[in-house]
């Protein structure tokens, strides 16, 4: 059995063998990680917070995009998402490509077994650094994203064969994360842009956009479609003949079906089939969000603060505002925090619930109305007062104590890649699972093998 202590969690495929994967849902896998951690005499870390990851759940998600878009949209993973070894290796196994955004999200998927051909990666990252684009050279990944022009001075310069992809602006204003402000070319610069690509004879197949990260209006797909057919008009216009269309990101669990039905009535009538345009996308949360849950200890616990203006009432001449109606009862304090996994909500600006998993150390795992609900606070462990993970979270407060366990729920994108060991707090590593029917385990066991 992995003891989910033992081992940092890896970003890049290593080359001793990966850990052992269980059976059972990600539930049961908390249950026997529990088991086996004595919070009495255990050494230091020996009560870590740690993520269990069901790779069924990767699988499922990979089966529902072919339903809906397999047809015709190939997806090309963003390994910044999380760039597990196992997820990696399950994905390069089921045929997906790879969205990579630097040379190590590069050297990663090629070090996979079964190395993937290069033509199964895109460099998805509109402004690279030289030796990275040399690093990509030497490595024959070819397909590459650009929206100025410096850029292609410096394809010119250090990657003349590559096939480079237009990112044009789109429309994000919906999405959790909006890469526009960063990334893409306005429709403005797009005709400019490929004149000095023709001067440089440098060879453009394509346009990519995205929506955002985490987009929540599905109708902004079928714009973005709009306008990249326009830009590929515009590119025949200049000379060149794209064949290569990349949607990006931005896909969501909960709005998928609808993403998906926008979209291929869009492709349908911008890029129908006999254009022999081949279509992409670089899908990230999708794919990795649900699969993994975190567990995390209650390592301290206090009566919450009397608010701030409390202590001011009793000083004369200062002001007296009181707040008493939204203040948290308790402040728990958690082992992992958002200089650690929940950095989500910082970057990612995920919001995380907890779920109650033991009380007194019993195991419960309940996400039942426990009868005196309050609202408390929930902190991470580290000095610093910006880490604060729920501000106000629903817990049983006369129950939940030191030593209880609390459950995450949807914590497999963008939480452990950028995860920090700041104050010396280490990341929380990963225990594996595969929850399905014994076919479809086996199926999965072999992917990985
Ligand atoms: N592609 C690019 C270029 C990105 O920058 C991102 C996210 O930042 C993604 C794909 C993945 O987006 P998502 O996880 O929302 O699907």
């Amino acid at each position: 059995v992995l003891d989910p202590r033992s081992r940092p969690t890896p970003v890049v495929p290593q080359t001793e063998p990966l850990p052992l994967v269980h059976s059972g849902s990600i539930v049961d896998n908390f249950r026997a990680a529990l088991d086996g951690i004595d919070i009495e005499e255990c050494e230091a870390h020996g009560e870590n917070a740690f993520f269990v990851c069901d790779l069924a759940e990767v699988y499922r998600q990979h089966m529902r995009w072919m339903r809906e878009l397999g047809a015709r949209v190939q997806p090309f993973f963003a390994v910044k998402s999380n760039p597990d070894p196992y997820v990696l290796q399950l994905m390069a196994s089921l045929g997906l490509g790879f969205d990579c955004a630097s040379q190590p999200e590069i050297s990663a998927v090629l070090a996979l077994p079964h190395k993937p051909d290069p033509s199964r990666i895109i460099y998805a990252n509109p402004c690279k650094a030289a030796s990275f684009v040399r690093n990509a050279a030497k490595n024959g990944v070819d397909y590459m994203t650009f929206d100025n022009g410096d850029e292609l001075a410096k394809i010119k310069k250090y990657h003349p064969s590559a096939k480079m992809v237009l990112r044009i602006l789109t429309d994000d204003s919906s999405s959790l994360c909006r890469l526009g402000l960063k990334f893409g070319a306005p429709l403005s610069e797009v005709r400019g842009l490929l004149k000095k690509a023709a001067e440089l004879d440098i060879n453009v197949v394509g346009v990519s956009f995205h929506c955002g990260s985490g987009c929540k209006d599905p109708a902004l797909f079928g714009d973005a479609i709009r306008r990249a057919r326009w830009a590929f008009d515009v590119g025949a216009e200049e000379g060149f003949k794209f064949d290569l269309l990349d949607i990006g990101g931005g896909f969501e669990d909960e709005n998928f079906e609808l993403i998906s039905a926008v979209l291929r009535e869009a492709i349908a009538e911008h890029f129908p089939l006999e254009g022999g345009v081949r279509i992409i996308a670089e899908p990230g949360r999708y794919y990795v969000s649900r699969a993994f849950q975190l567990a995390t200890n209650i390592i301290a616990r206090r009566a919450a603060r009397e608010g701030i203006n409390d202590e001011t009432s009793m000083m004369e001449g200062l002001d007296m505002d009181d707040d008493d109606e939204h203040k948290p009862t308790a402040m728990y304090y958690i082992n992992d925090g958002v200089y650690g996994a929940f950095n989500c909500t910082l970057f990612d600006h995920q919001v995380v619930h907890p779920v109650v998993m033991t009380l007194s150390d019993v195991f419960q795992d309940s996400q039942q109305e426990f009868g005196n609900l309050e609202e408390c606070s929930v902190w991470g462990p580290t000095c610093d007062s910006i880490d604060v993970v729920q501000q106000a979270a629903k817990l049983p407060v006369d129950v939940l104590s030191v030593g209880d366990w609390l459950r995450w729920e949807n914590m497999g994108a963008y939480t452990i890649c950028a995860a920090s060991q700041f104050n010396g707090f280490r990341k929380s590593l990963v225990r594996y699972t595969i929850d399905a029917e014994p076919e479809v385990e086996a199926r999965i066991r072999a992917l990985l093998a």
